[in-house]
């Protein structure tokens, strides 16, 4: 810490320092209970000890370690709501696929209906076409006087 010094008589070296709540650092010779040194303003003295709170503590320990730590903490905070998002996406991923599947299955069921149908419309249509002809047979056996229905159409062939 080649930053740190009394802010009042600059001295480096030292077991008992003070913090003041305006900023200030001052030795044990040089603090002044009532008001700060430096500024003038009253202010809250603080010993600086291994005691600190880290929020404290964390204005003297080095910046560049401090964001090392932040870094390291963004990084599994991060890492973890990576895999959160994974499992997410695995989870909708395999949903799309049975999606998929049912609605290949869905057309693939449909194209047949098609299939069935047209073949059925196609049956009615000669059955409709042979009824015609029969209903023509028997309406002109009606007219010549012959007898109709099953027997007489039995006959005839
Ligand atoms: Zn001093
Ligand atoms: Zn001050």
């Amino acid at each position: 810490m080649d930053w740190f010094h009394c802010n009042q008589c600059f001295r480096k070296d030292g077991a008992h320092f003070f913090v003041t709540s305006c900023g200030h650092i001052f030795c044990k010779k040089c603090v002044t209970l009532e008001k700060c040194a430096v500024c003038g303003t009253a202010c809250k003295h603080l010993a600086l000890s291994d005691n600190l709170k880290p929020q404290e503590k964390m204005f003297f320990k080095s910046p560049v370690e401090t964001a090392l730590q932040y870094f390291s903490h963004i990084s599994q905070v991060w890492s973890f709501q990576k895999k959160q998002t994974d499992l997410l996406i695995a989870f909708y991923k395999h949903r799309i696929t049975k999606l998929e599947t049912a609605m290949q299955e869905a057309q693939q069921a449909l194209v047949s209906q098609d299939k069935e149908l047209s073949v059925l419309r196609k049956e009615n249509g000669e059955l409709k076409k042979f009824l015609a002809i029969l209903k023509t047979l028997y309406q002109q056996r009606r007219h010549m006087g012959l007898p109709s229905g099953r027997e007489a159409w039995t006959t005839s062939r």
